[in-house]
């Protein structure tokens, strides 16, 4: 059975290039009926953090994004690490090396002033560690092969080859004890019982060292994919201005995960010409083989219009239910979440069809929604103090004594009765319905006005009315 793993450094949030690999390994670990397993790379205890930590997994969890067992802390496992490495050493296949910092430096120089990369030169390879200098800490080194080439099969890179000499004696644990990421994702990826890598191809070069590793334990390498990372619009690396951010930023700008995560998958994996994809679409179509080469490009429209149609294809109350879980997150959501009593829920959601149809994020349905959360007298934007002169506020007197009489206070009855108003006034229809809105929402633009009258109710609609009225 397959098993993937996603392996973030909790240096800080769950960026959106690492929610596209994890989206990825997850995709493909469904696809397979296999499982994804969560490993947190927590080494570097200076930049490790445990907010950063809470933050990944809380990403991941608003994505939807489900990981097997418990997360395992790669840190904790620093004494396997130790035990592998000097297994290593007992076989034959690495070494105590007891440079100093000193004369690892002085090789660098070296090499640096030859114009050759610098690289280990294998000085303690075969000398006898009795040789080593008293008081002075040995690292463990593998013995690389200095021969040949180490091919690493990428699924998605293809075969891709390293010369050997390339490749030197690197240190798989430092003399303090600890072990080199290098080693420590090998071990982990072993010990896990990881079938496929998938992760960004800056780790490519990586993938060789760590065949190097695998080969001299006699394990097997797991299938690796490396994907591309993403860029900008502009083909650029990608910056907080293309959009690298944490996704708890996608979360208060409004995006539905499911939108997110179609966007994404869309990101460097195609199906067709297919653009809109459901989860179950994305699970039951993903191929690691149909992942791009080449640079995928971030592009904030695509995202937005993807969500719009998200939003416009999510059932009202799941819509209603999202709207109401992201407003902590959203621009003076606390507000309306303070004010959200079980009627003004019920409000929302019978405005959703109405609300919906308009906004390509949750950020612009809060929005439109306001109106339902407003207190009385209502606030007026520049634009519906416009159109609120006189004479519509003289309209708005008449339509007022009209919509009294409503019976049915449905959007069809209200909206014969302001018929029957601007044909009695000789007015077209909209200089009655555009004081109604602008009295009703304070905006020059909301969903259909008989709509927002059969929301509101007749007395809240009548009052709103009223205080507007001349
Ligand atoms: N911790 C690495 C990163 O955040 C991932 C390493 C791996 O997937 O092997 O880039």
């Amino acid at each position: 059975p397959v098993v993937t793993r996603f392996a973030p450094s909790p240096t800080g949030y769950l960026h959106i290039g690492g929610a596209r690999t994890a989206l990825f390994n997850w995709l493909y670990a469904q696809h397979t009926g296999g499982r994804m397993l969560l490993r947190i790379e927590d080494t570097d205890r200076e930049r490790s953090t445990d907010a950063a930590t809470a933050a990944i997994l809380d990403g991941l969890s608003w994505l939807g994004l489900t990981w097997d067992g418990e997360p395992i802390s790669q840190f904790e496992r620093a004494p396997r690490h130790r035990e592998v490495a000097e297994q290593l050493v007992a076989m034959g296949k690495a070494y105590y090396a007891y440079e100093t910092p000193a004369e690892l430096d002085a090789m660098r120089e070296k090499a640096k002033a030859e114009g050759r990369p610098p690289r280990y030169d294998g000085a303690w390879r075969d000398r006898d560690p009795s040789d080593a200098p008293a008081g002075v800490k040995g690292a463990i080194r593998i013995k690389a092969p200095r021969e040949g080439e180490t091919v690493v099969h990428d699924r998605v890179q293809g075969e891709v080859r390293f010369p050997n000499k390339d490749l030197d004696d690197f240190i798989i644990l430092r003399s303090d004890g600890n072990p080199t990421y290098m080693h420590a994702v090998v071990v982990d990826d072993h010990d896990m019982g990881v079938t496929h890598i998938i992760r960004g191809d800056d780790h490519l070069t990586n993938a060789a060292r760590q065949t190097v590793i695998y080969q001299a334990m006699g394990w097997d390498v797991p299938s690796m994919s490396h994907i591309p990372l993403i860029h900008g619009a502009d083909g650029a690396k990608l910056s907080k201005r293309h959009g690298a951010l944490g996704v708890e930023a996608y979360r208060a700008m409004g995006y539905l995960p499911k939108a997110l995560l179609n966007y994404l998958a869309r990101l460097g994996w195609s199906h067709g010409d297919d653009e809109v994809m459901s989860i179950e679409d994305m699970i039951s179509w993903f191929e690691i083989e149909d992942v791009n080469k080449g640079a995928a490009r971030f592009d904030f429209a695509k995202l937005e219009a993807l969500n719009g149609v998200w939003m416009r294809r999510t059932d009202d109350r799941e819509l209603t239910d999202a709207l109401v879980a992201t407003l902590p997150f959203l621009p003076g959501g606390e507000e309306m979440l303070a004010k959200l009593t079980d009627a003004r829920r019920a409000q929302l959601l019978a405005a959703m069809p109405g609300l919906k149809e308009r906004a390509k994020t949750l950020v612009e349905l809060a929005d439109s929604a306001g109106y339902l959360f407003a207190q009385r007298p209502l606030p007026l934007d520049e634009k519906a103090a416009g159109i609120l002169d006189a004479d519509a506020r003289a309209v708005l007197s008449k339509a007022a004594d009209a919509l009294a009489s409503v019976r049915d206070w449905t959007a069809q009855d209200t909206e014969a009765a302001v018929r029957d108003v601007a044909e009695a006034g000789g007015l077209k229809l909209g200089k009655v319905a555009q004081p109604l809105r602008a009295a009703l929402t304070g905006r020059s633009t909301s969903p259909g006005v008989f709509d927002v009258l059969a929301v509101l109710g007749r007395e809240e609609s009548l009052a709103r009315i009223r205080d507007q009225a001349g």
